[in-house]
């Protein structure tokens, strides 16, 4: 491993799904988070947004492969908002709604029954979480609840405070908690991830190659997902590329096929996937 190279391991698998994709560019997808993979963390989600470089080399992509796609734990909306590009797809709410390349959009019917729970939830965590104090941000995607922490100072004892003013009424209402970093999320008790949307979205289309690209728990489910796409056709070839900072969870990296050295590896990478193409 070159110290300071923004490709830490796996540069073989990268070039050779480049030169797979480069094979047959309209049949290669790019699936891509957004957050911490190429937009870099942020202290809140209000914070952070793409560097303009990201999205040149994303527009270049788009209209040379048969896919990109932005997959967020974000709200449809604001991922469009932070990285607007045409064409593209994009999964919002970790794969409750989906807005495909022709701009049609479909959301999960069974989640809207939790609306009112969720946003009564949402309702208590406001009222009874002194944020500013305790470093919580609230951020409400409707039929998600997501409490960020990460400017806690006490983020032991600002934990607590989530996990008994939120977490515990949420599972006793029959919603699901989900973990990511200095986050927990409230969500519908229903088995969508990245994962399954991802999934959909690939049996749409006719691709051979697929790269997906992630930093947190929520695109292991992504990764895996591209995977087992991959190992249903022996023609089929996938990628797993996560960015990794000093904040990756394990089975991150564990799943991926290259690591690269967090958003700039992240940027080097599709980069390489671009100029193969001769999108730059
Ligand atoms: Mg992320």
């Amino acid at each position: 491993m070159e110290t300071g190279s923004p490709i830490m391991s796996g540069a073989e698998a990268l070039e050779g799904f480049v030169r797979a994709a480069a094979s047959a560019p309209r049949a290669a997808a790019l699936l891509c988070d957004i957050d911490g993979t190429i937009s870099p963390i942020a202290p809140t989600p209000a914070e952070a947004h793409v560097p303009a470089s990201f999205r040149e080399v994303l527009e270049a992509l788009v209209w040379r492969i048969g896919l990109v796609a932005f997959v967020t734990g974000r709200a449809l909306e604001d991922g469009r908002r932070m990285i607007p590009v045409e064409g593209a797809a994009y999964i919002g709410t970790h794969g409750l709604e989906t807005m495909a390349a022709d701009g049609s959009v479909t959301v999960e019917p069974q989640a809207e029954r939790y609306v009112p729970a969720i946003r009564e939830i949402t309702e208590t965590a406001a009222r009874t979480l002194d944020c500013e104090a305790l470093g919580v941000v609230l951020e409400d995607k409707r039929a998600v609840l997501a409490v960020h922490y990460r400017l806690a100072e006490d983020p032991a004892a600002t934990r607590h405070q989530i996990l008994t003013r939120v977490v515990e009424p949420a599972r006793a209402r029959g919603l699901t908690i989900a973990t990511g970093h200095h986050l927990f999320e409230v969500r519908p008790p229903l088995p969508f991830t990245k994962g399954s949307a991802v999934r959909r979205l690939l049996q749409a289309g006719d691709y051979l190659a697929v790269m997906s690209c992630g930093d947190d728990l929520t695109d292991v489910t992504m990764f895996g997902a591209v995977r087992d796409w991959s190992e249903r056709d022996a023609r089929r070839r996938s990628l797993a590329v996560a960015a990794v900072t000093d904040e990756t969870p394990r089975p991150v990296t564990d799943a991926a096929d290259v690591l690269v050295r967090a958003t700039p590896g992240v940027q080097a990478a599709l980069s390489r996937l671009a100029a193969a193409l001769g999108a730059v």
